[in-house]
């Protein structure tokens, strides 16, 4: 099939990590924006690829299978989203199921400790927003907005869940090498994604791409969703100054965040290579 870049999102999530919708619903929203490639890329996790494979042949989309995996690097986590990635693949769904216990391991103690910041029965409060997805700090978020202990998802991050605040509880993620090990065995092209989301200054940020680059990492998300012309601008020129090829993904996941929609993406600049080349026509 052919594709324009304004149809492709290549980070979408799922109810199976913490998106709000089904993967059928989101296929469906997908399609209904005009999105013709939809990469689902749940965190740790590609149970929703079944169900959104079915949808998405229904539907005219075309299901890229991904992911988007944890990762360390240099005492700070950050976020290896893989492509085309095998869900059958052995090594890979080991290597999701060890971080998923490290999820949950980490759920725990954040329970326990934002009981202590007044949170309500929070292992029911936090499963009732989780489902059956492993607790993230999102469903955290929205836990401690439903008990009315902070108007919104941003200052529960900023109040309790961020780094340095009292919910906040550091996971030991592999390393980002062995990530992006894991993606490649399952077949998948490793991008690294949201790159500005890390806040790193010019130095660090060239060191990481440094080492996501000796680490044979393919891709940077250059659109991102919610990122101004100026973020392209320079995700861009870390694109084409590492050798990395270009990825776009709006990391949607809740239709209320109505700015940060499926496929509602800037487009992809012209000089660098899409990650899809030779994949996607
Ligand atoms: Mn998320
Ligand atoms: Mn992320
Ligand atoms: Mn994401």
């Amino acid at each position: 099939m052919s594709a324009t870049a304004s149809t492709i999102d290549l980070h979408v999530h799922t109810n199976c990590s913490d998106g709000v919708l089904t993967p059928a619903a989101v296929v469906i929203r997908a399609a209904g924006n005009g999105v013709r490639v939809l990469a689902i890329t749940d965190h740790d996790t590609t149970a929703g690829l079944d169900e959104a494979r079915t949808a998405a042949a229904v539907h005219g989309v075309a299901l890229v299978p991904g992911v988007e995996v944890s990762a360390q690097w240099s005492g700070g986590s950050l976020h290896v989203v893989g492509l085309f990635v095998d869900p059958a693949c052995r090594e890979l769904r080991d290597g999701l199921a060890d971080i998923r216990d490290l999820r949950a391991a980490r759920a725990e103690e954040m329970a326990r400790r934002l009981a202590g910041e007044g949170l309500v029965d929070p292992w029911s409060a936090v499963a009732a927003e989780a489902g059956p997805a492993v607790p993230t700090r999102a469903h955290f978020a929205r836990a401690l907005v439903a008990q009315g202990m902070v108007p919104d998802m941003a200052r529960a991050f900023r109040r309790y869940l961020g780094a340095g605040r009292p919910g906040h509880v550091r996971a030991e993620w592999p390393p980002m090498e062995q990530v992006v090990r894991l993606i490649h065995d399952a077949g998948g092209l490793a991008v690294l994604a949201h790159p500005f989301a890390y806040r790193l200054g010019s130095g660090r940020m060239a060191r990481l791409l440094t080492a996501f680059r000796s680490a044979a990492g393919d891709g940077i998300e250059v659109v991102c969703g919610g990122g101004g012309p100026g973020a392209v601008d320079s995700a861009r020129h870390f694109a084409r100054r590492f050798e990395l090829a270009a990825s776009m993904g709006s990391d949607f996941h809740d239709p209320a965040a109505h700015w940060n929609d499926i496929g509602r993406l800037r487009p992809l600049p012209g000089d660098v290579t899409p990650v899809w080349a030779g994949r996607i026509e």
